[in-house]
């Protein structure tokens, strides 16, 4: 008996103190304190061709750690739709996975992945490159992409301008022209071709500011996206939400760090 009064004792004292000295993991903030990071990808590969490719099997080896660590690889819309107060908070170890430029190797090796993992991916890409360019996908591989119901496909602008070079270059009301068809007409063709919603826009090597912002916005976008190395956090604005660029060497105790918000300082391939 005395010692269950002790006990009781001993646990009250406890959350007495617990309490009075309550740090912010005992009083998490309502909304969970989201932290997802959004890994970005770019082409794959046998070899490291140049600093955008993640060879299969390292990718293959990102999957099989998310698996097996107990992450979660949830859309990129879900994410999106918690910023816009549309769905609840993703759950802890929340990812997202993510790939610009539509390269073939998207639909060569990253599909066949994707399927076996069955991981949710949303891929930005520039139309004019589509079907076009020998590098990238065609527009049936996009529809494939899409027909597997794992792939979101989204807008990273019309041909992939360096808006910084474009605005010192032209004159502003040439500037202006340039973003509206950038945004406007890359929205229109992927709707088009794909009978997709595009709103959710990465900006071209990274390339934003207050102005774009709001053309963005204007243009019918509800997020848009960076390369800023850091995870997706509840202080972040939806409409710049940042990405890990992923090099070939983040594997192992690098892709972890990536994953737990530890990262440092990161060294950009741009
Ligand atoms: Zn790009």
């Amino acid at each position: 008996m005395k010692f269950r009064l002790f006990t009781f004792l001993l646990l009250t004292y406890i959350l007495t103190i617990s309490t009075s000295f309550a740090t912010p993991p005992l009083l998490l903030p309502v909304d969970g304190g989201v932290n997802v990071p959004i890994l970005l990808y770019h082409r794959f590969g046998p070899t490291v061709a140049d600093g955008m490719t993640i060879t299969t099997p390292v990718f293959e080896a990102h999957l099989k750690y998310l698996k097996e660590n107990g992450y979660h690889v949830i859309p990129l819309r879900q994410l999106v739709d918690w910023y816009l107060k549309k769905g609840p908070a993703p759950a802890p170890k929340s990812v997202v996975i993510v790939e610009d430029d539509a390269h073939k190797t998207v639909y060569s090796d990253m599909l066949p992945l994707a399927r076996k993992y069955n991981v949710p991916v949303t891929v930005f890409v520039y139309p004019s490159a589509i079907s076009n360019a020998k590098y990238a996908m065609t527009w049936d591989q996009l529809r494939e992409l899409k027909k597997s119901g794992l792939f979101d496909i989204q807008s990273h602008t019309y041909w992939h301008p360096n808006f910084k070079q474009e605005r010192k270059k032209l004159p502003p009301a040439e500037f202006d022209k340039l973003v509206n068809t950038q945004l406007q007409k890359s929205k229109a063709r992927l709707e088009k071709e794909l009978g997709t919603k595009v709103e959710l826009l990465a900006w071209p090597f990274g390339i934003y500011d207050d102005y774009l912002l709001k053309k963005a916005a204007e243009a019918g976008y509800i997020s848009t996206f960076t390369i800023e190395a850091h995870q997706a956090g509840t202080a972040d604005s939806v409409m710049k939400l940042p990405r890990y660029l992923l090099v070939n060497a983040d594997q192992g105790k690098a892709f972890a760090q990536i994953l737990t918000g530890t990262v440092i300082a990161r060294h950009l391939a741009y």
